[in-house]
């Protein structure tokens, strides 16, 4: 398979390259050139596989060209054998036609897990043949972060650098990032706010003298290899529910849009859908992209699904290409066209299209402690804010309903206490997480110490 920008001024990779180069070098996104399609029959002929088998033949097309069968069955098993329940993305029923799929059964209890542990294992290897050492360096609020540390840590000629902003996490995130006690992860607790935190390592990324001396990569979520594991869930679970003989809606809770993009793709890739729900908290750009078809930026506001408070949707960019009809040159002039004013425009072909296979809902916070509380009084379950955004944004869905739930709620447990009046307990595998030592590395709010300290690695 073969990866463009979709601005269309970088070179053509393959997977490999594709992975490791992230964002690519015109500022775009990579994107698969073509989409492998599924048949009704080769879907329905899928229904019986366990989820690594799933995954082995969701991923396959994509990667084939960079993995041997065995190496990639064999990294995707080992992915998910860490994740603490048997069906890996369980199914619960909410409702009679309302299903949750708990995609927080990972290591750090949210649904980042699903592509970060398999990340972790195709860059080692993809790594293994160039050697040397490289460093992943990245900014997190606090779940991207927990996740990449535990899908990087302790793999071979990897060093792993997260910037968090001291004293803004939670302690849950914080926690999974300080105590692995793996000498090959560097939690950075920065004097400052997330955006300090991601100034520091774009400035890290765009230092050209830096990167000659010290290898570093990216893995946030533009990386494709993230948005492709994330396909894999919505034919696991529309498997499940009945499909390809029956279309299942999904409602995701939505912040950088990659999560529910790899939900596009499936349905591009043949698998029968209703609609893709954008829930979001107040930070509702999409929503009212939908609306107006204007996509506009505005300030970010502080809410109780941290990990949904974003200002732009950087994968948008993906699903804006194919609205656009591929045209990258177009894409290169609305994205300049948008870092210059803060806003682009649809034309209303793009946004009718947009409007056939999409839907959108913003839950404020009040609204969100309310679907909490009534989801645990009605069906005796204990929501995350994130996925209970999308509880409340599914009501908009007509038909077999799936809502990701995307973070464990003992990973947001104030919020879950504040709604319900119960204190969500840790799974037994972080049970001692308050106990285990911490290891803070400070690191003042400063492009050059932070470019001494990678050196140093
Ligand atoms: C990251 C995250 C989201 C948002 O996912 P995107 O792919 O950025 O849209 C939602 N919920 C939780 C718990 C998250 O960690």
């Amino acid at each position: 398979m073969r990866y463009i920008s979709t601005r269309g001024g970088a070179p053509t990779l393959d997977f490999r390259a594709a992975m490791l180069a992230g964002l690519a070098a015109d500022g775009g996104l990579y994107v698969p050139e073509t989409l492998p399609q599924f048949s009704p029959a080769r879907i329905a002929a899928l229904a019986a596989l366990d989820y690594p088998s799933l995954a082995y033949e969701i991923i396959a097309p994509f990667a084939a060209d960079a993995f041997s069968e065995p190496a990639l069955r064999a990294m995707i098993a080992k992915a998910y054998a860490g994740f603490r329940h048997q069906a890996t993305a369980p199914l619960v029923q909410l409702d009679t036609n309302h299903f949750l799929l708990e995609l927080f059964h990972g290591p750090t209890l949210a649904f980042k897990d699903f592509a970060l542990q398999l990340l972790g294992l195709l860059m080692e290897a993809a790594l293994a043949e160039t050697g040397g050492k490289s460093v992943v360096l990245g900014a997190t609020s606090g779940d991207t972060g927990s996740a990449a540390i535990h899908g990087l840590r302790g793999k071979k000629n990897i060093e792993i650098v997260i910037l968090y902003p001291a004293g803004r996490t939670s302690d849950v995130q914080r926690r999974q990032m300080t105590t692995t006690g793996d000498p090959t992860v560097h939690a950075l607790a920065v004097a400052g706010t997330f955006d300090d935190c991601q100034a520091l390592v774009k400035d890290a990324f765009t230092d050209a003298a830096l990167r000659r001396e010290v290898k570093l990569l990216a893995v946030n979520s533009i990386n494709w290899a993230r948005v492709m594991a994330q396909i894999v869930y919505y034919f696991y679970a529309a498997l499940a529910l009945g499909a390809p003989a029956r279309r299942v809606s999904f409602s995701v809770p939505t912040g950088n849009f990659g999560d529910i993009f790899a939900g596009y793709l499936a349905r591009q890739m043949g698998l029968p859908m209703g609609m893709l729900m954008i829930a979001s908290n107040r930070n509702d750009i999409l929503t009212r992209t939908l609306a107006t078809g204007e996509y506009r930026a505005a300030g970010v506001a502080a809410t109780l699904s941290p990990s949904m408070d974003i200002q732009v949707a950087s994968n948008f960019e993906r699903l804006l290409f194919d609205l656009c009809g591929r045209d990258a040159g177009r894409i290169a002039q609305i994205m300049q066209e948008f870092k210059t004013t803060g806003s682009l425009t649809l034309t209303p072909a793009a946004h009718a299209m947009l409007r056939s296979m999409f839907a959108a809902q913003a839950v404020d916070d009040k609204t969100t402690l309310a679907q909490m509380k009534a989801t645990y009084e009605t069906s005796s379950y204990l929501l995350d804010p994130h996925t209970a955004v999308g509880v409340k944004a599914a009501e908009e869905l007509e038909g077999m309903k799936v809502t990701l739930a995307t973070a464990h709620p003992a990973k947001f447990p104030e919020a879950v206490q504040q709604a319900t009046g119960v204190m969500p307990k840790l799974p037994p595998h972080l049970a001692d997480l308050y106990e285990r030592e911490e290891r803070i590395i400070s690191l003042p709010n400063d492009g050059q110490a932070l470019r001494e300290y990678l050196r140093e690695l």
